[in-house]
């Protein structure tokens, strides 16, 4: 089909960076140093910068930036990790990977972040961390999370994969608790070629930590004070993220564009009774990762979609909690009952920053027209 609309089109990023790129690839093909070398060493302090926080350490992906910062916490068998149960898969298999129990808070709603009000009665002796989640690019209400830590003398883990630029009263998101992770998945705001990631914290020691626990637990050569593994990010990672980072906020910028102009477009279609938009909520600034509505006729409306060309996904489908790997926590429908209508009802919808005006007036049409046909179906 001629005009499709995809959920994502990665080469409208490229092609005006593409020689700037190539070129700073060749730059790392021609020195010939592939690991933690000065593009890992440049991006690290350019990140720093970027999120104003003291030390950035890149890693190997999303997934190894969150069990090295859990792991520099120390957390392993025994233990319990508080955190949402509705997230991407690697929030909670990290921290049952490390030998400790994920325990599950339902989420708000309207956020789809963890529910700050239910997060004291998860909380017990042995909880040794918090990892809130900001889903989709907004952040979790931050405030209430740091009340809680604090009066448990529980350290925040952020697991800010999806939040890169996005703010909780004016502060990058990551930067606020012990450990903050990042994930540079190509779909992610700020995407490498191939896996990448980043925990960023405010503390020398915890740095050294990171910079050790990433290469094997080493301390001097050879000399390994602890168990980390291989989690470093290469040199080639780096030098892509360099090249696109001066570029993030214009993408944010254009991201929070198109979510502005889907509202307008579905305030003029008449379907904004009929579908739940993303919430905008004070001071917390929304970079939308993904723009995610919500309608009980959700996998209908994918399929109306999917037939017109535009392009659509679920995140998640599945809660946490039920996960077939989870079973043992002993889990039943029905215990969070927000993340389970979330998975059934959530839709993510293409918003991408160098999506055009026409495209989004495509989707919004062909949702304009799903309304229009299920209400008179239902007459
Ligand atoms: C993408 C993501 C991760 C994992 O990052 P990878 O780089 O894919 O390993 C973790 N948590 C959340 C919420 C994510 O979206």
């Amino acid at each position: 089909m001629a005009d499709q609309v995809p959920l994502l089109d990665l080469r409208r990023q490229y092609e005006p960076l593409r020689q700037e790129i190539l070129d700073a690839i060749a730059r790392v093909c021609d020195r010939q140093r592939f690991i933690l070398g000065a593009e890992v060493e440049a991006l690290e302090r350019e990140l720093a910068e970027y999120l104003g926080v003291r030390h950035a350490v890149a890693v190997s992906s999303g997934t190894d930036a969150l069990l090295v910062a859990l792991t520099a916490l120390g957390v392993g068998p025994g233990d319990e990790v508080v955190t949402t149960a509705f997230s991407f898969f690697a929030t909670a298999s990290t921290v049952a990977r490390l030998g400790a129990r994920p325990v599950f808070v339902d989420i708000d709603p309207v956020t789809f972040n963890i529910d700050p009000d239910a997060l004291d009665a998860a909380i017990t002796p042995r909880t040794k961390a918090i990892v809130p989640v900001h889903l989709f690019g907004l952040s979790a209400d931050m405030d209430l999370i740091a009340d809680s830590a604090r009066r448990a003398s529980v350290p925040i883990v952020e697991d800010a994969a999806q939040a890169i630029g996005a703010t909780f009263k004016g502060r990058a998101l990551g930067t606020l608790g012990a450990f903050g992770c990042f994930s540079f998945y190509p779909t992610k705001n700020l995407g490498a070629f191939g896996d990448a990631g980043l925990v960023v914290t405010g503390d020398d020691g915890r740095r050294d930590m990171l910079r050790s626990l990433r290469q094997h637990g080493m301390t001097a050569p050879y000399v390994h004070d602890s168990i980390g593994g291989n989690f470093r990010m290469d040199e080639i990672q780096a030098a892509v993220l360099r090249v696109k980072l001066p570029h993030l906020d214009g993408w944010s910028e254009a991201r929070r564009r198109n979510a502005a102009r889907y509202r307008s477009l579905f305030d003029a279609g008449g379907v904004a009774d009929a579908l739940v938009l993303p919430s905008e909520v004070p001071e917390r600034r929304h970079i939308f990762n993904q723009f995610v509505v919500r309608t009980p006729r959700r996998d209908d409306l994918r399929a109306h979609l999917a037939a017109r060309g535009v392009g659509s996904e679920i995140y998640y489908p599945r809660p946490l909690h039920l996960q077939p790997c989870f079973a043992s926590l002993g889990h039943r429908q029905g215990d969070f009952p927000h993340a389970e209508r979330a998975a059934a009802e959530v839709l993510a919808l293409p918003v991408y920053p160098e999506l055009t005006a026409h495209e989004q007036e495509r989707v919004a049409g062909a949702i304009a027209e799903f309304v229009r046909t299920s209400v008179a179906a239902s007459r």
